[in-house]
């Protein structure tokens, strides 16, 4: 993710102090969870403290297929059937599912009919039958409603949110349960299948390939596969009216581009090439592209962030898909959407390294100053606590997406790369890259392969680079 710049740190720690006492809320007391565990019951959160009752336990979603019918400005404004094949991590009697808002009408599972009840953001289902340890089993949840924009004065609004001409959606961190029953966190990845329905005249874009276009009665019906696992706050749909531009980048990656009409800040032909020539200068740098297209929308939309959504990151015309962004977005596909994060924690491996990307895009393509006087032009404000009093791999929810994430993330990654020269610090960023390809991945794991290829007791560098509370002396 990137922000606009009038995000300001005063309104970060405000606004993400009122989220976290408001999600406590829905979180169960420690007894109520044992109980649960004593009837076989999955947890009601992932048990991740940056976002509290977001994700469930008691089993591993495999696939969600989301059948939508999307009306803009009507009531309901979605209708949804969402279908979940998921296998339990344990014998299986209730579970849980997260989604705030919405009216559900029906659960199924395995065919059958199954109780149901809701109590703040979790949706508990009772299944018809126990589910043994490592069964596979689809859940079908009926529901309609006009999803809840979330008002967050950190990140403006995100979620689900209504544009000139359609809706654009915009999930991280817990958005995507405000518009389809999911697991939402990212430790639990899974495969993706859209088919969307709109008004005709207007289309819908999803994550992954298009596999068809239909429209009959005034509808037009598009569906959309992501076959590569993906974390649900990576998943999209945009619905408006486009302008498309479909390709190849001259490396061989396809390449699906659309552009609202209405934005003035770019054009199709603009994104498609910068997103073609970054794509491949990227699979230079860090690796194969991991996925099966490249690409991005941008919409008619007022959010203050662009997000890296798996496959077609999204930009907003307000702020623009300048080139910078661009790279910052598609360096996310490799750092954040194919090696995910297994804790918000540990959010410096995506936002430290898409920072150290703009950085070398600048120097790369002449458009901005040398990635070392990036780093001088920080290491010199030594009186910022935004960088100093923070530290990147635990910044505490307040500063998920502070400054201290983004820019002494990439710090850390230069002085990495001073201090095991470029041959190693490349490899460290393929292997890294590689071995955890459409996996999760934790901040000990990267510094245990960064020791490993350099060959040097990393230790103390990355405590006080990632850990420390005071200015870095060391590296
Ligand atoms: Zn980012």
């Amino acid at each position: 993710m990137s922000h606009s710049s009038r995000i300001t740190a005063s309104a970060l720690v405000l606004s993400l102090l009122t989220a976290c006492s408001a999600n406590q809320a829905t979180g169960r007391s420690p007894a109520s969870r044992a109980a649960s565990a004593a009837s076989a019951a999955g947890a009601a959160s992932a048990g991740d403290p940056y976002v509290p009752g977001d994700g469930n336990g008691g089993y591993d979603v495999q696939h969600y297929d989301l059948d939508l019918r999307i009306t803009p400005r009507a009531t309901p404004e979605l209708t949804g059937t969402a279908t979940i094949t998921a296998v339990a991590t344990g014998a299986l009697a209730r579970f849980d599912l997260d989604l705030t808002g919405l009216t559900v009408s029906k659960v199924t599972v395995g065919g059958t009919a199954a109780a149901f009840s809701r109590s703040g953001s979790e949706l508990v289902i009772t299944a018809p039958a126990p589910i043994a340890r490592g069964g596979r089993f689809a859940v079908r949840v009926e529901y309609s409603g006009t999803p809840r924009v979330i008002d967050d004065p950190v990140l403006g609004r995100y979620g689900w949110i209504p544009t000139s001409d359609g809706v654009f959606t915009g999930d991280e961190p817990s958005g995507a349960h405000t518009w389809f029953p999911s697991n939402d966190h990212p430790e639990d990845k899974a495969t993706f299948g859209f088919r969307v329905t709109v008004p005709h005249g207007l289309n819908a874009i999803a994550n992954g390939r298009w596999t068809g276009t239909r429209t009959s009665g005034g509808s037009t019906t598009s569906t959309w596969r992501e076959d590569t696992p993906m974390a649900t706050y990576l998943a999209m749909v945009d619905v408006g009216r486009f302008k498309v531009r479909t390709g190849r980048t001259p490396g061989g990656v396809p390449v699906y581009a659309a552009v609202d009409p209405a934005v003035t800040t770019t054009t199709v032909d603009k994104l498609f090439e910068t997103t073609a020539r970054v794509t491949d200068t990227w699979a230079k740098l860090f690796g194969p592209y991991p996925f099966g297209l490249t690409g991005g929308v941008v919409d008619d939309v007022q959010v203050g962030f662009a997000l890296e959504t798996q496959t077609k990151p999204e930009y907003s015309g307000a702020m623009g898909a300048d080139p910078t962004t661009i790279a910052h977005e598609l360096s996310h596909q490799w750092f954040g959407d194919s090696v995910t994060v297994a804790r918000w924690s540990d959010i410096w491996l995506n936002e430290g390294f898409a920072t150290y990307a703009e950085w070398m895009w600048g120097e790369r393509s002449g458009s901005g100053t040398s990635v070392q006087t990036q780093f001088d032009q920080r290491y010199r404000q030594a009186d910022s606590p935004d960088l100093w009093s923070v530290a990147p791999a635990e910044p505490g929810r307040a500063r998920l997406f502070g400054r201290s994430v983004y820019e002494r993330g990439a710090m850390t990654l230069h002085a990495l790369r001073q201090k095991v020269g470029d041959a190693k610090f490349f490899a460290i960023l393929r292997t890294w890259t590689s071995e955890h390809r459409y996996g999760n991945a934790t901040t000990p794991q990267f510094v245990a392969l960064a020791e490993r290829i350099s060959g040097k007791d990393l230790g103390r560098f990355f405590q006080v680079w990632l850990y420390g509370k005071t200015r870095p002396t060391v590296w």
